[in-house]
């Protein structure tokens, strides 16, 4: 019998233990232990209910078109459960000079894919609008060289665009910093499109073709999440693994390699393994690797992160008429303000919020403001509120609040962070039965962690000789 041990309790460790399960179930000779520090499953996934509405403390959806996690809910029988956002009413704005600017229809990201309402954007400079038309005359470039997202995105349509649409999308959704990321690593289907069309607002075009030729049937939501919010997942995946596989309140402390095999120390007890997955935050996976590979631990140690403050404020009667329509807003560095973006939960996932409620879900920290992390939570409230009421104008009172703190929870996939992957695949190798999953490594969204924690499963797997190397994937 062979004994796995997956370290995080996260959704990509848990993940990996449904897939270990899935094999168990099919026969396979194999045991496994979950190690999850905490007295809880679902790392940064975690759903209350507030007032009849559904509050995310972390990830509120998924990306649809990547297809892991929404496959993992139809294999736990979650296909009922799955809701699209209300794509009818989706309109994102920018906060420009302290109004808010709707993003024009039709962007991809930074790239029109409509010429029309880019003309009427008030978004724009007229300068910014000329560089998009001539970016269509972009030639292709090739080069290994790696970039940051904001030097990319400078080259093709100028520093306005990244300066009120990069740089606000990127520290919106993930903390990050478009000058520090990489584009290879954060935006590889752009640096490929560059690569083979030079101008990406005809590659954008291209591929639109090709999708309307092969494409049936209704367009798909962008997000994609479940009724009774994220957490459903978690606890119908937990439901399905071994319990007494599950170790909470047991955080690992130590590892050594003995050559044919692993010991775990946890909680003042030492397990034996022949095989091991690390599905912590890479900085953890740095400390608990130190002793068994120093070079490993230092390239672990060097995904920097950033931490970030979710505040969810419900109000009652009367707030919702006062608001635009739309899913939220960004903020602009250029804007001054602490909030990094806002989305307004009863327009992007109707049925979370009952009719007369409004939810608004801010965003704070990030690279740009990791002090607020330090704060009371009254004090932070505090200024949620002022910033809501200079924005929106919300004066009311709201009828239930919730601040959530994420420390150390985002990757940043700073330049660099391919090669950075290569180097860690190999000193990885000398570690024969070790895995890592993560959203440190190729992909921060849920859907990705989903697909780490199986494919790290699999490595195991094949590690110990229970699966062929034709179904096994070998990254990071
Ligand atoms: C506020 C926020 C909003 C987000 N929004 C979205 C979104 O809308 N859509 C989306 O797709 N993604 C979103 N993400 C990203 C996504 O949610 C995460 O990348 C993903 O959930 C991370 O899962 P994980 O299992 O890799 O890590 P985690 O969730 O961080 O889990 C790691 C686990 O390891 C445990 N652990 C740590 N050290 C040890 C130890 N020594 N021993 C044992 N256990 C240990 C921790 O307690 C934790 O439970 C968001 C993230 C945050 C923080």
């Amino acid at each position: 019998m062979k004994r796995i041990a997956i370290i995080g309790g996260g959704i990509s460790g848990l993940s990996a233990a449904f897939t270990l399960e899935q094999h168990r179930r099919g026969g396979v000779p194999l045991q496994y232990v979950l190690y999850e520090a905490s007295q809880r499953l679902g790392g940064v996934i975690s759903t209350e209910y507030m007032d009849g509405c559904v509050v995310e403390a972390g990830p509120d959806s998924f990306l649809t078109e990547k297809p892991w996690a929404a496959d993992l809910c139809r294999e736990l029988g979650l296909e009922d459960q799955l809701i699209g956002s209300n794509d009818a009413g989706r309109k994102t704005y920018i906060l420009l000079k302290g109004r808010l600017v709707p993003i024009p229809d039709g962007m991809m990201f930074m790239v029109p894919k409509r010429i029309l309402p880019v003309v009427f954007s008030r978004l724009f400079s007229p300068l910014t609008k000329f560089r998009m038309a001539r970016e269509w005359f972009h030639s292709p470039a090739r080069s290994d060289q790696d970039e940051s997202v904001a030097e990319f995105v400078e080259r093709h349509y100028g520093s306005e665009l990244v300066e009120r649409l990069a740089d606000p999308l990127l520290s919106g959704v993930y903390g990050g910093d478009s000058s520090q990321l990489s584009v290879r690593a954060v935006l590889p289907r752009f640096a490929q499109m560059e690569a083979s069309h030079g101008s990406l607002g005809r590659a954008v075009l291209a591929a639109r073709k090709k999708i309307v030729h092969a494409s049936s049937g209704p367009p798909r939501p962008l997000f994609t999440s479940l009724k009774d919010g994220m957490q459903q997942m978690v606890e119908v995946l937990a439901s399905r693994l071994c319990a007494p596989s599950i170790r909470l309140g047991a955080p690992v402390e130590q590892l050594k390699f003995k050559g044919d095999g692993w010991m775990v120390s946890a909680t003042g007890a030492r397990e034996p393994f022949d095989s091991l997955i690390i599905a912590t935050p890479a900085h953890t996976a740095a400390v608990i690797l130190q002793s068994v590979s120093t070079e490993l631990a230092i390239e672990l140690r060097g995904i920097p992160y950033t931490s970030s403050i979710t505040a969810t404020l419900g109000y009652g009667h009367g707030v919702r008429s006062s608001l635009p329509p739309g899913f939220g807003f960004l903020v602009p560095r250029s804007e001054g303000r602490r909030l990094l973006a806002a989305t307004f939960v009863h327009n992007k996932f109707p049925h979370r919020a009952t009719e007369d409620r409004v939810v608004i879900r801010c965003f704070y920290g990030g690279s740009r403001n990791e002090e607020i992390l330090q704060l009371h939570e009254d004090e932070i409230l505090r200024i949620v509120r002022e910033e809501l009421r200079q924005i929106l104008g919300i004066g009311a009172e709201p009828l239930f609040t919730r601040v959530y703190k994420w420390k150390a929870a985002m990757a940043q996939y700073a330049i660099g962070h391919l090669e950075r992957l290569d180097r860690i695949h190999r000193l990885r190798e000398q570690l024969p039965g070790l895995a890592l999953a993560g959203n440190a490594y190729r992909g921060i969204g849920v859907p990705d962690c989903v697909h780490s924690g199986k494919q790290a499963a699999e490595q195991a797997l094949f590690a110990m000789g229970l699966m062929s190397s034709t179904a096994v994937c070998s990254e990071p």
